[in-house]
């Protein structure tokens, strides 16, 4: 049975790093079945609405085994539904230096991160609504507090809650010291970091805290840590080597992955996977880059890597490490890259050069393994 793989290009500039990469896999002549979907705004047209081009896209993702994703603007429809319709709870997003990364930093040697996220909960929630309901309710401890603070009776303003719950938590943290057991065994350090804002909302932050602490004890063999987020957003800038996996609430997550990708030299180098118990889908981290679209100069690492990601998953392990090792040696000839990484490459020249050096590895087996820090 071939693995079926949906393929969804996005919005803005995604397309642009979505479409060589798919050139790409299908080079490695490895058996899948793509299911290729337009652009956004050409598929809201081909499909007559988003609706049904939403609806054509869930029917799709239901019948495969995986999703690569572009990012979106919200045109693409299908987001929600591969993180909410497939509880896709864990969000993976690694941050590995490779030489000729171009970091800020003066000694990125040795960063090998990765962030897992819890995904569905939080305030991605999406509970939002005006304060003046929340007063209007009978006396509970959130209308007390309103009127301790210096809000009137009949604020004007709006709420959004924070939702953390034991099973979420659990879960994720579970799937964090796996991983970090996974990469202990390929030679990783076997340390999984929690972080939260659990001095200050000590109720919801705090249940992270408390159920993180409580599942690592089911790891003797993973060490484990914690620090408050204000503190662990210095150490990730300053000291980044230090950390092995982490694990966080969502919003925390999602800003945080975007700091560390910085520390290895910008949002075009991070992938990202998100798993849960029955599916999994992979996207890069970073957004659809608006301000570069149409120019073919978007980097095109996060997406390539976040296909090694898929293939992993898929069971091709060999042939992720193959096309990781790839990128690994154009970065270090450093002679095709593209403008954020100080180059003046095209998305599709540097996709061509990791083509290249993917099925010449193919031919020369000895030098496929890539270093692992
Ligand atoms: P989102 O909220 O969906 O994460 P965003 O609007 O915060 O998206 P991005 O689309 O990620 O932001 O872009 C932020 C900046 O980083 C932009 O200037 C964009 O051009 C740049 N950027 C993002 N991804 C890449 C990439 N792959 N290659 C080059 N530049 C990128």
């Amino acid at each position: 049975m071939p693995k079926r793989v949906v393929i969804i290009p996005g919005d803005d500039a995604a397309p642009e790093a979505m479409a060589p990469t798919l050139d790409l896999l299908k080079s490695l002549a490895l058996d899948i079945e793509f299911t290729e979907f337009p652009i956004g705004q050409d598929g809201v047209k081909q499909y007559g609405s988003r609706r049904d081009f939403h609806q054509a896209l869930c029917r799709a993702i239901d019948q495969s085994d995986t999703t690569l994703f572009g990012s979106t603007n919200g045109t693409t429809g299908g987001i929600s539904y591969l993180r909410w319709g497939k509880q896709t709870y864990a969000n993976v997003r690694p941050t590995r230096w490779l030489p000729g990364f171009q970091s800020p930093l003066k000694q990125p040697e040795g960063i090998d991160l990765v962030i897992v996220r819890e995904n569905l909960e939080d305030l991605y929630m999406g509970i939002e609504g005006d304060l003046g309901v929340l007063s209007a309710l009978p006396e509970t401890s959130v209308t007390s507090y309103l009127t301790k603070k210096p809000l009137d009776t009949t604020p004007v303003g709006k709420f959004a809650i924070k939702v953390i719950t034991v099973q979420a938590t659990q879960r994720v943290v579970r799937f964090a010291c796996e991983l970090a057991r996974k990469r202990k065994a390929r030679g990783g350090r076997g340390l999984v970091t929690c972080t939260s804002k659990y001095n200050m909302l000590r109720s919801s932050d705090g249940l992270f805290r408390q159920v993180a602490e409580e599942t690592a004890r089911e790891y003797p063999d993973i060490e484990y840590n914690q620090y408050i987020v204000d503190d662990f957003a210095h150490r990730l800038v300053a000291n980044p080597s230090q950390f092995d996996v982490v694990v966080m609430p969502n919003l925390y997550g999602d800003l945080l992955s975007d700091a560390a990708a910085g520390t290895i030299g910008g949002l075009g180098l991070a992938p990202s996977g998100c798993y849960g118990e029955s599916y999994a889908y992979f996207e890069s981290a970073h957004g659809t880059a608006p301000d570069i679209a149409g120019r073919n100069i978007i980097n095109p690492t996060a997406t390539l890597l976040s296909a090694g990601l898929m293939l992993e998953y898929l069971g091709w392990q060999d042939v992720a490490d193959r096309l990781e090792a790839a990128i690994a040696r154009v970065y270090a000839e450093g002679q095709v890259l593209t403008p954020d990484q100080g180059g003046s490459s095209s998305t599709t020249d540097f996709c061509r050069a990791v083509k290249d050096a993917v099925l010449d590895s193919e031919r020369r087996p000895g030098r496929t393994t890539p270093a692992r820090q």
